[in-house]
């Protein structure tokens, strides 16, 4: 059993695509109901980092077209941050809580020293009770700087603070053993306390089969997080109430966690 309550730092990845609707929009409604329930987790005395996407999808009506290159992208994404960090600070400051935008890239976070510089930051960000949103510098995050994506980020900043739990919230409600699109009877899967790299190559075939990119990404990511003895939670963010019924126990999507936890 993941024992959320016993967790003093999560970090909560929150996707693009839980912050968006159907038509690609912000949905404001799942981001103030996400920020309500940190809120809630945060007050029970918990240290939180947030890191949100979204950029790039909330920056794209401002933009004026849909971006495809990479430097459309970047240029929603420098529209879009701003709008996603109004949202997040108008939304927490009715809840009384304070925010603070963290932007980040690979490079800075293999760096040592410059590594550091950001644990000093969030550490001090935590210890004045703030919450620090992290997302992608994506200015100037091209090819050869950029995290494959938010998971690998999210990740690397969990081993960073050495954070007791991160969650991954997604439109998917964990790791199933088949792809459930294909297949009616594919069982959720619970929980696992080690991944293989066998695993991740079955998941990246059912993943390109249906378009379903993010859970290779997620499952890998669990695995280095589980090498790195930070228990893991891959659950959907569209399910409602998903992190208070985590945080009181109740069943909820995929649990990785370490062999010596009491499962
Ligand atoms: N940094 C990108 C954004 O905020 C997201 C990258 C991702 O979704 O993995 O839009």
């Amino acid at each position: 059993m993941i024992n959320f309550k016993e967790k003093e730092l999560i970090v909560i990845k929150i996707g693009s695509n839980i912050l968006t609707t159907k038509d690609k929009k912000p949905d404001l409604n799942n981001l103030r109901d996400l920020v309500n329930q940190i809120s809630y987790i945060k007050k029970c005395n918990k240290n939180i980092v947030v890191v949100s996407s979204g950029a790039i999808a909330y920056g794209t009506e401002g933009l004026g077209v849909v971006p495809k290159s990479i430097s459309e992208k970047q240029a929603a994404a420098a529209i879009g941050q701003v709008i996603l960090m109004e949202n997040y600070q108008n939304l927490f400051a009715r809840e009384g809580l304070k925010i603070a935008q963290v932007l980040l890239t690979k490079d800075a976070l293999l760096d040592a020293t410059r590594a550091e510089y950001a644990k000093n930051t969030f550490n001090t960000l935590l210890d004045r009770g703030i919450i620090p949103i992290v997302n992608e510098n994506d200015t100037v995050a091209v090819e050869e700087i950029k995290f494959s994506d938010n998971d690998n980020l999210s990740s690397m900043v969990s081993v960073l603070l050495q954070a007791d739990l991160q969650i991954f919230l997604s439109d998917i409600d964990g790791l199933y053993d088949l792809d459930p699109r294909v297949h009616k009877d594919a069982q959720l899967i619970r929980k696992l306390t080690q991944v293989s790299d066998e695993m991740i190559e079955k998941i990246s075939e059912s993943v390109s089969a249906v378009s379903r990119g993010g859970m290779k990404s997620k499952v890998q990511s669990a695995k280095y997080l589980l090498e790195n003895h930070i228990d893991v939670i891959i659950a959907s963010g569209r399910q409602s109430n998903v992190l208070i019924d985590l945080y009181n126990g109740v069943e909820c999507g995929t649990r990785f966690m370490g062999e010596s936890c009491n499962v």
